[in-house]
C-alpha cells in the first residue's frame, strides 16, 4: 500500500490544478516546516520519536502525540499535515503539528510509559511551548500522559506553563468536554449531515468500525439520539445486529473486560472487521486507524455515507471509486475537529487564568462545528457537488494558510 503522504500529495496536486495554485504555494502546503527526530531509550530499549511542525503560518504548532509499535516519519508528517488542514479550517490560531514514538504502551509498565512520556519532553522541550508547539493525546495516550509530561517540562523550564499541552488531567487545567469531544464533534456533524440530506433518524442503520474513545463515544450519542447502530468492532472483533445493538451493554463489557469478544452471543453475531465496512448500512462512521478503506475493498462498501473520525481511513484511489458510487465521505479534518476545539478552549483558558461555564463551552462548541460544515458545504454547492467535501474543506483551509504566509511576506 502507498504510503499516506502519498495519498496526501495525489490529493494536493488536485487541488493545484483546480485553485491555480503555483508551485511555489504548493511548495508552501506539502512541505513540512520542521521534522524533529530524536532516539531514546526506555528500559535498555531504544525508541524513535519524531515531533514535526507541518506548517506555522497561522500559530503555534498543535496537534497530538502517538504511542504505537506502527509509529514512522510518514504517518506523523501526515497527521501534521491533516492538524495543520483542521485548525485552519476550524478557524483556530494554530499551525499543525503532531508526534510520535514507536512503541507498544500496551506491552509496557505504568513505569515505563512514565518514562517514554518524559523522556519525550526530555528530547523536544526546547521546541515545545504555549506560544511554540501545543502537543495533546492521541491513539495510546491519555490525560495522565500529558500529567507526566507537562511535570517534565516544568521541572525542565523551572516555571508554571499550563498551556504548553493541552488534554490534561481536570486538576491541572484541563477542560470539562475534552473526554468524549472529538464524538461530540462528530455528532453535531452527523446532525447537521442528517439535516441538509433529509435523513429520518428512524430508517437509519449505522455501523462503526473502532470503539474506543472516539468510536465508543459517537455510539452512545446516536444511540441515545435514537438512531440503529447496528455493527461495532475493536481490533479483534466485530458485533453485528440487523435490528441493532445495545449499546450500553456493548460499553460495559468493553470498559470491564477490555475487548469486545465478551459480548454475550444473544446480543448480535460476531463478523470481522472487513465484513463490517462491507454491511448494508446508511452511515459507515470509522473511528478506528488509518488505510482501512482501499482500492481492493472500496467496490464493497454499501454505505451511502461515511464519517471520518480516525484519521486518514480512507486512500486516495477508494476515495475516487466511492465518489464515483456517490457515496459522500464526511472527511477527518471536519468530522473529528471536536477534539481540537476543546484543545484550544483548555489552551485559551489556561493563558488568560480564566474558566468559563461549562455551558458557554458547549454552546461555543456547537457553534464552531456547524460553522465548519457549513462553510464546507458551501465551497461543495459553490462548485456543483462536483468536488468531494474533502477537497473542499482543504479549499477553504489552504487558502487561509496561503493568505496568512503571503500577509507574512513569505510568499511574493
Ligand atoms: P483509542 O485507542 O481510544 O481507540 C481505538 C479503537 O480502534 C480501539 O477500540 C481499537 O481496538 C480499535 N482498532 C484498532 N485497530 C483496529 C482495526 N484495524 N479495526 C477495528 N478496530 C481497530 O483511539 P481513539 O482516540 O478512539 O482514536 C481513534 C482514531 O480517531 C485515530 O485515528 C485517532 O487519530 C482519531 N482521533 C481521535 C481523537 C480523540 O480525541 N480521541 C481526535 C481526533 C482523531
Amino acid at each position: 500500500m502507498a504510503d499516506l503522504f502519498t495519498n496526501i500529495t495525489k490529493k494536493l496536486s488536485e487541488i493545484q490544478a483546480l485553485e491555480n495554485l503555483s508551485d511555489k504555494e504548493t511548495a508552501f502546503i506539502s512541505i513540512p516546516k520542521k521534522v524533529n527526530f530524536k532516539e531514546f531509550e526506555v528500559k535498555g530499549e531504544k525508541m524513535s520519536a519524531w515531533r514535526i511542525v507541518f506548517n506555522d503560518a497561522l500559530g503555534p504548532g498543535k496537534g497530538g502525540i502517538r504511542f504505537h509499535p506502527d509509529v514512522s516519519e510518514d504517518e506523523v508528517k501526515s497527521l501534521a499535515f491533516w492538524m495543520t488542514i483542521k485548525n485552519s479550517l476550524a478557524g483556530l490560531p494554530y499551525g499543525g503539528a503532531k508526534g510520535g514514538v514507536k512503541f507498544n504502551p500496551r506491552l509496557a509498565s505504568d513505569k515505563e510509559l512514565e518514562e517514554a512520556s518524559r523522556k519525550f519532553i526530555d528530547a523536544f522541550y526546547e521546541v515545545l511551548g504555549e506560544d511554540k508547539d501545543i502537543p495533546a493525546p492521541d491513539v495510546y495516550t491519555n490525560s495522565q500522559v500529558m500529567a507526566w509530561m507537562l511535570d517534565e517540562y516544568e521541572k525542565k523550564t523551572g516555571r508554571h506553563e499550563p498551556a504548553m499541552i493541552t488534554g490534561k488531567p481536570l486538576e491541572l487545567g484541563g477542560c470539562e468536554l475534552r473526554g468524549d469531544a472529538t464524538a461530540r464533534g462528530g455528532f453535531i456533524v452527523i446532525k447537521e449531515m442528517m439535516k441538509k440530506m433529509n435523513l429520518n433518524k428512524a430508517n437509519l442503520r449505522v455501523a462503526i468500525q473502532g470503539f474506543g474513545n472516539a468510536g465508543m463515544n459517537i455510539a452512545r450519542f446516536l444511540h441515545h439520539k435514537g438512531l440503529r447502530v447496528v455493527a461495532i468492532s475493536d481490533s479483534k472483533t466485530g458485533v453485528y445486529n440487523i435490528n441493532g445493538l445495545d449499546i450500553k451493554e456493548a460499553v460495559k463489557v468493553k470498559e470491564d473486560k477490555k475487548s469486545l469478544e465478551h459480548v454475550e452471543p444473544k446480543s448480535g453475531d460476531k463478523i470481522s472487521n472487513q465484513e463490517l465496512l462491507g454491511l448494508p448500512v446508511d452511515i459507515l462512521v470509522l473511528a478506528a486507524m488509518e488505510n482501512q478503506i482501499t482500492e481492493s475493498n472500496a467496490g464493497k462498501v454499501q454505505a451511502k455515507y461515511i464519517v471520518e473520525l480516525a484519521n486518514g481511513p480512507v486512500t486516495h484511489q477508494a476515495e475516487k471509486i466511492l465518489f464515483a458510487k456517490n457515496i459522500l465521505i464526511v472527511p477527518d479534518v471536519l468530522a473529528n475537529s471536536g477534539g481540537v476545539i476543546v484543545s484550544y478552549f483548555e489552551w485559551a483558558q489556561n493563558k488568560m487564568g480564566n474558566m468559563l461555564e461549562k455551558k458557554q463551552l458547549e454552546k461555543l462548541f456547537k457553534h464552531k462545528m456547524s460553522d465548519s460544515w457549513q462553510k464546507v458545504i458551501d465551497v461543495y454547492e459553490k462548485h456543483k457537488e462536483k468536488i468531494d467535501l474533502r477537497t473542499a474543506a482543504y479549499i477553504i483551509a489552504i487558502q487561509k494558510i496561503l493568505a496568512a504566509e503571503k500577509l507574512r511576506g513569505n510568499l511574493k
